[in-house]
Protein backbone atom coordinates (compact mmCIF):
# COMPACT_ATOMS: atom_id res chain seq x y z
CA UNK A 1 0.00 0.00 0.00
CA UNK A 2 0.99 3.17 -0.70
CA UNK A 3 0.53 6.19 1.57
CA UNK A 4 -1.05 8.32 -0.74
CA UNK A 5 -4.57 7.56 -0.64
CA UNK A 6 -6.13 7.70 -3.65
CA UNK A 7 -9.46 9.81 -3.82
CA UNK A 8 -12.89 8.26 -2.75
CA UNK A 9 -16.39 8.88 -4.70
CA UNK A 10 -18.80 9.80 -1.85
CA UNK A 11 -22.69 9.41 -2.84
CA UNK A 12 -23.74 10.90 0.98
CA UNK A 13 -26.53 12.57 0.87
CA UNK A 14 -27.27 11.67 -3.24
CA UNK A 15 -30.33 10.85 -4.27
CA UNK A 16 -29.02 8.24 -7.02
CA UNK A 17 -31.67 5.66 -6.26
CA UNK A 18 -34.33 7.42 -7.38
CA UNK A 19 -33.26 10.26 -9.92
CA UNK A 20 -31.12 7.27 -11.89
CA UNK A 21 -32.65 4.41 -11.29
CA UNK A 22 -36.27 5.15 -10.55
CA UNK A 23 -37.30 8.00 -12.25
CA UNK A 24 -34.29 7.80 -15.04
CA UNK A 25 -35.81 5.29 -17.48
CA UNK A 26 -33.21 2.94 -16.27
CA UNK A 27 -35.49 -0.15 -16.32
CA UNK A 28 -33.81 -2.02 -19.28
CA UNK A 29 -30.19 -1.37 -17.25
CA UNK A 30 -31.62 -3.27 -14.00
CA UNK A 31 -33.39 -5.66 -15.64
CA UNK A 32 -30.30 -7.07 -17.98
CA UNK A 33 -28.06 -6.74 -15.12
CA UNK A 34 -30.32 -8.71 -12.82
CA UNK A 35 -30.05 -11.30 -15.64
CA UNK A 36 -26.29 -10.97 -15.98
CA UNK A 37 -25.96 -11.73 -12.22
CA UNK A 38 -27.94 -14.72 -12.22
CA UNK A 39 -26.10 -16.17 -14.70
CA UNK A 40 -22.90 -15.59 -12.98
CA UNK A 41 -23.33 -15.63 -8.89
CA UNK A 42 -23.57 -19.26 -7.16
CA UNK A 43 -27.09 -20.51 -6.35
CA UNK A 44 -26.09 -20.68 -2.71
CA UNK A 45 -23.65 -19.72 -0.42
CA UNK A 46 -22.66 -18.33 3.43
CA UNK A 47 -21.62 -15.35 3.68
CA UNK A 48 -21.68 -12.46 0.60
CA UNK A 49 -19.58 -9.08 0.45
CA UNK A 50 -21.68 -6.63 -1.73
CA UNK A 51 -19.14 -3.54 -2.38
CA UNK A 52 -20.74 -0.48 -3.47
CA UNK A 53 -24.13 -1.76 -2.19
CA UNK A 54 -25.95 1.92 -2.57
CA UNK A 55 -29.83 1.32 -1.46
CA UNK A 56 -29.56 -1.99 -2.13
CA UNK A 57 -30.91 -2.15 -5.39
CA UNK A 58 -29.48 -5.80 -6.35
CA UNK A 59 -29.71 -6.91 -2.86
CA UNK A 60 -32.73 -9.26 -2.83
CA UNK A 61 -30.67 -10.77 -5.60
CA UNK A 62 -28.59 -12.58 -3.09
CA UNK A 63 -31.52 -15.12 -2.01
CA UNK A 64 -29.55 -17.86 -1.91
CA UNK A 65 -26.70 -16.81 0.93
CA UNK A 66 -27.48 -16.76 4.36
CA UNK A 67 -25.99 -13.33 4.86
CA UNK A 68 -24.63 -10.23 2.94
CA UNK A 69 -22.82 -7.37 3.71
CA UNK A 70 -23.78 -4.14 2.75
CA UNK A 71 -20.73 -2.22 2.14
CA UNK A 72 -20.97 1.40 0.78
CA UNK A 73 -19.15 4.88 1.45
CA UNK A 74 -22.08 6.60 2.26
CA UNK A 75 -24.31 6.39 5.39
CA UNK A 76 -27.21 8.07 3.73
CA UNK A 77 -27.08 5.24 1.11
CA UNK A 78 -26.48 2.82 3.71
CA UNK A 79 -29.69 4.47 5.35
CA UNK A 80 -31.56 3.88 2.27
CA UNK A 81 -31.10 0.35 2.08
CA UNK A 82 -31.40 -0.42 5.49
CA UNK A 83 -35.06 0.97 5.14
CA UNK A 84 -35.79 -1.07 2.48
CA UNK A 85 -34.20 -4.67 3.70
CA UNK A 86 -34.90 -3.95 7.52
CA UNK A 87 -32.52 -4.81 10.66
CA UNK A 88 -32.03 -8.48 11.02
CA UNK A 89 -29.39 -10.68 11.34
CA UNK A 90 -29.04 -11.49 7.22
CA UNK A 91 -27.83 -8.15 6.83
CA UNK A 92 -24.65 -6.20 8.30
CA UNK A 93 -24.66 -2.41 7.26
CA UNK A 94 -21.08 -1.20 7.22
CA UNK A 95 -19.55 1.81 5.72
CA UNK A 96 -16.12 2.19 4.55
CA UNK A 97 -13.87 2.75 2.13
CA UNK A 98 -12.80 0.26 -0.44
CA UNK A 99 -8.68 0.52 -0.10
CA UNK A 100 -9.53 0.02 3.79
CA UNK A 101 -11.81 -2.87 4.00
CA UNK A 102 -12.12 -3.49 7.96
CA UNK A 103 -12.66 -7.43 7.61
CA UNK A 104 -10.34 -10.12 8.89
CA UNK A 105 -8.72 -12.16 5.37
CA UNK A 106 -10.29 -14.93 4.11
CA UNK A 107 -13.90 -14.07 5.65
CA UNK A 108 -16.45 -14.13 2.92
CA UNK A 109 -17.66 -17.39 0.24
CA UNK A 110 -18.30 -14.23 -2.57
CA UNK A 111 -18.37 -11.06 -3.27
CA UNK A 112 -19.90 -8.51 -5.64
CA UNK A 113 -19.14 -4.98 -7.15
CA UNK A 114 -22.03 -3.52 -9.66
CA UNK A 115 -21.21 0.00 -11.15
CA UNK A 116 -18.76 0.56 -8.73
CA UNK A 117 -15.05 0.13 -10.03
CA UNK A 118 -15.73 3.27 -12.24
CA UNK A 119 -15.35 4.85 -9.24
CA UNK A 120 -12.06 4.10 -8.39
CA UNK A 121 -9.22 6.03 -9.23
CA UNK A 122 -6.62 2.94 -8.39
CA UNK A 123 -8.84 0.03 -9.17
CA UNK A 124 -5.45 -2.62 -8.45
CA UNK A 125 -5.47 -1.26 -5.07
CA UNK A 126 -9.41 -1.84 -4.41
CA UNK A 127 -9.05 -5.61 -6.04
CA UNK A 128 -5.98 -6.57 -4.10
CA UNK A 129 -8.43 -5.23 -0.50
CA UNK A 130 -11.53 -7.29 -1.91
CA UNK A 131 -9.12 -10.44 -2.59
CA UNK A 132 -7.77 -10.48 0.93
CA UNK A 133 -11.22 -10.44 2.14
CA UNK A 134 -12.07 -13.33 0.38
CA UNK A 135 -11.34 -16.90 1.08
CA UNK A 136 -9.80 -18.94 -1.69
CA UNK A 137 -11.92 -20.50 -4.09
CA UNK A 138 -14.33 -17.95 -3.67
CA UNK A 139 -16.40 -16.39 -6.77
CA UNK A 140 -16.01 -12.51 -7.30
CA UNK A 141 -18.51 -11.00 -9.62
CA UNK A 142 -17.29 -7.65 -11.22
CA UNK A 143 -19.02 -5.08 -13.49
CA UNK A 144 -17.14 -2.36 -14.93
CA UNK A 145 -17.96 0.07 -17.42
CA UNK A 146 -15.75 -0.27 -20.77
CA UNK A 147 -14.17 1.90 -22.60
CA UNK A 148 -13.74 -0.15 -25.77
CA UNK A 149 -17.92 -0.07 -26.45
CA UNK A 150 -18.90 0.25 -30.04
CA UNK A 151 -20.16 3.49 -29.27
CA UNK A 152 -17.09 4.84 -28.48
CA UNK A 153 -15.30 3.12 -31.30
CA UNK A 154 -17.70 5.13 -34.11
CA UNK A 155 -17.39 8.05 -32.21
CA UNK A 156 -13.27 8.05 -32.46
CA UNK A 157 -13.51 6.81 -36.24
CA UNK A 158 -15.52 9.65 -36.96
CA UNK A 159 -13.16 12.22 -35.17
CA UNK A 160 -15.29 13.44 -32.82
CA UNK A 161 -14.03 11.80 -29.95
CA UNK A 162 -10.26 12.58 -28.89
CA UNK A 163 -9.40 9.36 -26.76
CA UNK A 164 -8.94 5.74 -28.53
CA UNK A 165 -11.42 3.16 -27.38
CA UNK A 166 -8.52 0.80 -27.89
CA UNK A 167 -5.56 1.45 -25.54
CA UNK A 168 -5.47 0.30 -22.17
CA UNK A 169 -5.58 3.67 -20.47
CA UNK A 170 -8.35 4.32 -18.26
CA UNK A 171 -10.69 7.58 -18.97
CA UNK A 172 -12.22 9.78 -16.04
CA UNK A 173 -15.30 11.31 -18.38
CA UNK A 174 -16.04 13.01 -15.20
CA UNK A 175 -14.28 13.59 -12.09
CA UNK A 176 -14.20 10.33 -10.27
CA UNK A 177 -16.08 8.52 -13.31
CA UNK A 178 -13.92 5.81 -15.13
CA UNK A 179 -13.98 3.56 -18.18
CA UNK A 180 -11.79 0.81 -18.44
CA UNK A 181 -10.31 -1.48 -21.02
CA UNK A 182 -11.54 -5.13 -20.70
CA UNK A 183 -7.65 -6.49 -20.91
CA UNK A 184 -6.59 -3.81 -18.15
CA UNK A 185 -9.10 -5.29 -15.94
CA UNK A 186 -8.34 -8.66 -16.42
CA UNK A 187 -4.81 -7.66 -15.84
CA UNK A 188 -5.84 -6.04 -12.21
CA UNK A 189 -7.71 -9.39 -11.50
CA UNK A 190 -5.02 -11.25 -12.40
CA UNK A 191 -2.43 -9.54 -10.80
CA UNK A 192 -4.72 -9.20 -7.58
CA UNK A 193 -4.96 -12.89 -7.21
CA UNK A 194 -8.04 -13.92 -9.77
CA UNK A 195 -8.98 -16.42 -12.82
CA UNK A 196 -11.27 -14.48 -14.32
CA UNK A 197 -13.53 -17.29 -15.60
CA UNK A 198 -16.44 -15.86 -17.83
CA UNK A 199 -17.46 -12.27 -18.97
CA UNK A 200 -20.68 -10.94 -19.85
CA UNK A 201 -21.31 -8.16 -22.22
CA UNK A 202 -24.29 -6.22 -21.02
CA UNK A 203 -26.37 -3.74 -21.94
CA UNK A 204 -25.42 -3.49 -25.67
CA UNK A 205 -28.93 -2.06 -26.07
CA UNK A 206 -28.35 1.08 -24.06
CA UNK A 207 -30.17 3.54 -26.43
CA UNK A 208 -32.73 6.21 -25.63
CA UNK A 209 -34.08 5.70 -29.28
CA UNK A 210 -34.25 1.83 -29.04
CA UNK A 211 -36.06 2.63 -25.26
CA UNK A 212 -38.37 4.50 -27.00
CA UNK A 213 -39.79 2.79 -29.60
CA UNK A 214 -38.83 -0.92 -28.65
CA UNK A 215 -41.09 -3.09 -25.45
CA UNK A 216 -38.68 -3.13 -22.05
CA UNK A 217 -39.56 -7.41 -22.53
CA UNK A 218 -38.06 -7.32 -26.33
CA UNK A 219 -34.69 -5.35 -25.48
CA UNK A 220 -34.24 -7.48 -21.97
CA UNK A 221 -34.39 -10.66 -24.02
CA UNK A 222 -32.39 -9.50 -27.06
CA UNK A 223 -30.09 -8.32 -24.46
CA UNK A 224 -30.47 -11.83 -22.95
CA UNK A 225 -29.45 -13.37 -26.33
CA UNK A 226 -26.13 -11.33 -26.76
CA UNK A 227 -24.77 -11.36 -23.11
CA UNK A 228 -22.50 -14.54 -24.08
CA UNK A 229 -20.88 -12.92 -26.49
CA UNK A 230 -19.18 -11.45 -24.62
CA UNK A 231 -16.97 -14.66 -23.79
CA UNK A 232 -14.97 -13.65 -27.62
CA UNK A 233 -15.34 -9.90 -27.86
CA UNK A 234 -16.53 -7.00 -25.21
CA UNK A 235 -17.59 -4.39 -27.15
CA UNK A 236 -20.78 -3.09 -24.79
CA UNK A 237 -20.79 -0.46 -22.24
CA UNK A 238 -21.14 -2.80 -19.38
CA UNK A 239 -18.96 -5.98 -18.79
CA UNK A 240 -19.89 -8.53 -16.02
CA UNK A 241 -17.18 -10.66 -15.02
CA UNK A 242 -17.00 -13.72 -12.45
CA UNK A 243 -13.29 -14.87 -11.00
CA UNK A 244 -12.78 -17.14 -8.53
CA UNK A 245 -10.00 -16.13 -5.53
CA UNK A 246 -6.80 -18.76 -6.02
CA UNK A 247 -3.91 -18.73 -4.24
CA UNK A 248 -3.60 -18.81 -0.24
CA UNK A 249 -5.84 -17.25 2.43
CA UNK A 250 -5.08 -17.35 5.91
CA UNK A 251 -8.11 -19.51 7.96
CA UNK A 252 -10.22 -17.02 9.62
CA UNK A 253 -9.96 -17.17 13.70
CA UNK A 254 -13.41 -18.61 14.88
CA UNK A 255 -15.30 -15.24 16.32
CA UNK A 256 -12.96 -12.63 14.65
CA UNK A 257 -15.41 -10.85 11.89
CA UNK A 258 -14.05 -7.47 11.73
CA UNK A 259 -10.72 -6.07 11.06
CA UNK A 260 -9.56 -2.49 12.65
CA UNK A 261 -8.73 -0.31 9.25
CA UNK A 262 -5.56 1.30 10.87
CA UNK A 263 -4.15 -0.60 12.94
CA UNK A 264 -5.11 -4.23 11.02
CA UNK A 265 -6.23 -5.74 14.78
CA UNK A 266 -8.82 -8.07 14.33
CA UNK A 267 -9.83 -7.93 18.05
CA UNK A 268 -12.91 -5.35 18.24
CA UNK A 269 -15.16 -5.30 21.49
CA UNK A 270 -18.72 -3.54 21.13
CA UNK A 271 -19.33 -1.01 24.24
CA UNK A 272 -22.45 0.92 24.43
CA UNK A 273 -22.59 1.93 20.34
CA UNK A 274 -19.25 1.32 19.65
CA UNK A 275 -16.41 -0.77 19.15
CA UNK A 276 -13.23 -0.24 20.52
CA UNK A 277 -10.26 -1.58 18.65
CA UNK A 278 -7.92 -3.52 21.22
CA UNK A 279 -4.80 -2.87 19.05
CA UNK A 280 -5.03 0.99 18.99
CA UNK A 281 -8.01 1.73 21.42
CA UNK A 282 -9.83 3.30 18.38
CA UNK A 283 -14.14 3.43 18.80
CA UNK A 284 -15.65 2.80 15.40
CA UNK A 285 -19.11 4.26 16.23
CA UNK A 286 -22.27 1.79 15.33
CA UNK A 287 -24.79 4.07 14.03
CA UNK A 288 -28.54 3.00 14.61
CA UNK A 289 -27.04 -0.67 13.04
CA UNK A 290 -24.70 1.05 10.46
CA UNK A 291 -21.05 -0.21 11.57
CA UNK A 292 -18.91 3.19 10.64
CA UNK A 293 -15.30 2.63 9.58
CA UNK A 294 -14.47 5.52 8.05
CA UNK A 295 -11.24 6.99 8.94
CA UNK A 296 -11.67 10.65 7.95
CA UNK A 297 -14.83 11.31 9.42
CA UNK A 298 -15.61 11.49 13.06
ZN1 LIG B 1 -7.02 -0.41 15.73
Amino acid sequence: MTDVKPPICDYEGSDYQTKFWELGGRQYEDAVEAIALQRLLPPAGELLLELGAGAGRNTLRYAGFKQVVLLDFSLTQLEQAKQKLGRSQRYIYVAADIYNLPFVAGLFDSATMIRTLHHMADPLAALRQVRRTLKSGAIFILEYANKQNLKAILRYLAKRQAWSPFNLQSVEFEKLNYDFHPRAVSGWLMQAGFTLEKQLSVSYLRSTLLKKHVSLNLLTRLDAWLQPTGRWCQLSPSVFTRSQAIGVTAKVITGTFFSCPICKSEQLRPHGARLICVGCSRAWPIRDGIFDFRIEVD
